[in-house]
């Protein structure tokens, strides 16, 4: 164990900010962010108070896999740089902790004393050029060899790309019929194995630092590095998946807390019409929707604390974690758009952190499970849950439901109706949006029980109502359009001159 490790939380955390606000400012020139890659010294400096120990176990020299430790870590590093907490959240909830959950002693002892003692990095590849939303499609397959598994394919868009020391692979077995097995695979690969060629790097649209690219899988891995499955290889991803969600509010905390004191700052010091633009009507409206979504992600990361431990089968906890996700991931963008509005032309430089945080955030709502299908499944699963009760009236089922009992009443009046299951996939999708916040306030009035503070509580209360008053509003309407694929003919503006 290294001193940092054994060191109480807070010094630990200061630290580490102490050491990541130094080496921002020795690395990088003011125009860091517009660099891509990561300077040659970076992870060997950022690394040094080895964070990542906080994703180890505790028999390994690790700090022990707390929840709350994990999602400090992140918040502390998104407070710096969204890349970088993304960077450390790929490592510990796609790499680490399904390692620490899954794989044989041995491969965790060496995987392990690999990152505590030689600042290692790890990845997951899942998504492949024709299978992303649908990745239990994929095609990477494997087949048992004399030494171990033969594993081929196509993977892309894998954080890391070209730089991880570890990958985590997903593949379906071959069958001897010569089909894929339905089931997913995971098996831990290193460097030393060989076998991964990266054919192109992306220039992607953010995250910068973070190199991504496709490659080609051809690698003979010894058996010992397939991960057990404790029931099926699908409920392990599925509980890989969740997890990893459930912790996003970790990186989306120090992002979130960012923006905001970004905004404060920028609004009570720039003038506009001789008075401070904090001073104007509108500016509050921005300011405190992005508080409130301060205060909803203080909420989720106390949520998530109660549940997301390794100990714990995630496989079942879809409600939550698609929630937590999709609703977390929303906030980050609009609070990024938020910032960039409020700040003007000066915020759409390259370099500056407002146009930066929108694109950084953006793909946050894409991957790990694009909102728009996270949202359609928790309508779904709010709507199996009615049938499974025989309850149709929105209200009732809410006000009894755990995740809704304590938020309900905020809602009496416009959901007490009879739901329709049978509603169009955009209708689920506003619908999830609206459950998936009320579960938000839920969590919300928990964290105030906890102490934590009224008025913030208040305020994100009101705002969450408005959300949702304004989603239940939209549901409702009953407007369908479809896109008119042939819309060229007869809609041109200029003949429309013409003809009248
Ligand atoms: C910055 C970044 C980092 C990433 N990191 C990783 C990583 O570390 N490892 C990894 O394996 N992958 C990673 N990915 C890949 C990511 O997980 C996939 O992009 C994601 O799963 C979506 O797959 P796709 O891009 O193929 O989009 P598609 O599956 O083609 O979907 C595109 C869009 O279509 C719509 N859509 C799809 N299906 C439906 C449906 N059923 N109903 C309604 N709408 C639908 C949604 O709007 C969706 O966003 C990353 C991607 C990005 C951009």
């Amino acid at each position: 164990m290294t001193s940092a490790t054994r060191a109480p939380l807070e010094t630990f955390l200061a630290d580490l900010q102490a050491r990541l606000q130094s080496i921002f400012q020795s690395l990088y020139d003011d125009r860091r962010a517009t660099r891509r890659g990561m300077p040659t010294d970076f992870l060997d400096q950022a690394l040094q108070s080895v964070p990542l120990s906080v994703f180890i176990p505790s028999r390994f020299g690790g700090r022990g896999q707390h929840v709350h430790e994990c999602l400090a870590l992140l918040e502390a590093c998104s407070y710096e740089s969204l890349p970088l907490s993304l960077t450390m959240g790929i490592n510990g909830a796609l790499f680490l902790q399904p390692v620490s959950r899954y794989a044989e002693e041995t491969v965790q002892h060496e995987v392990f004393s690999r990152f505590m003692e030689h600042k290692a990095i790890g990845g997951l590849m899942i998504t492949e050029p024709d299978f992303g939303s649908d990745a239990l499609q994929m095609r990477t397959s494997f087949r048992q060899v004399d030494r171990g598994y033969h594993v081929r394919g196509t993977k892309h868009w894998g954080g890391l790309t070209g730089r991880a020391d570890f990958w985590l692979l997903t593949a379906r077995g071959e069958t001897e019929r010569g089909d894929l097995e339905r089931s997913i695979s995971f098996f831990v690969w290193d460097k030393s194995i060989g076998g991964i060629d990266v054919e192109e790097y992306f220039d992607s649209l953010g995250l910068y630092m973070i190199p991504y690219g496709r490659n080609q899988i051809d690698a003979v891995l010894p058996a010992e590095r397939r991960l057990s499955p404790q029931t099926s290889g699908v409920r392990m991803l599925l509980d890989l998946l969740h997890r990893s969600r459930l912790q996003f509010p970790g990186m989306a905390m120090g992002f979130l807390r960012r923006l905001l004191d970004e905004a404060i700052s920028h609004t009570r010091s720039r003038r506009v019409g001789g008075r401070p633009l904090a001073d104007y009507d509108q500016v509050q409206d921005r300011l405190a929707a992005l508080q409130a979504s301060y205060t909803a992600c203080s909420a989720m990361c106390a949520f998530t604390t109660g549940i997301a431990g390794v100990e714990n089968d995630c496989s079942t906890a879809a409600l939550p974690a698609n929630t937590i996700k999709s609703v977390v991931t929303d906030m980050m963008q609009s609070g990024a758009q938020s910032l960039l509005q409020l700040v003007g032309a000066k915020g759409y430089r390259l370099d500056h952190i407002a146009g930066r945080a929108v694109v950084d955030s953006r793909p946050f709502q894409i991957f790990e499970g694009s909102n728009d299908i996270l949202y359609q499944q928790i309508s779904e699963s709010i709507l199996k849950s009615m049938s499974k009760l025989r309850e149709s009236n929105l209200y009732r089922f809410l006000r009894g439901f755990d995740l809704t009992v304590r938020a309900a009443d905020y809602f009496k009046s416009i959901t007490d109706f009879t739901l329709d299951p049978d509603v169009p996939q955009r209708k689920m999708v506003e619908l999830g949006r609206a459950f998936s916040r009320i579960i938000t306030m839920q969590m919300v009035i928990d964290l105030a029980d906890r102490g934590f503070r009224r008025d913030l509580v208040d305020n994100c209360l009101a705002i969450l109502t408005r959300d949702v008053k304004a989603l239940l509003a939209s549901f409702t309407d009953p407007a369908s359009a479809a896109v008119v694929e042939d819309y060229r003919d007869g809609s041109s503006w200029l003949a429309a001159l013409a003809n009248s």
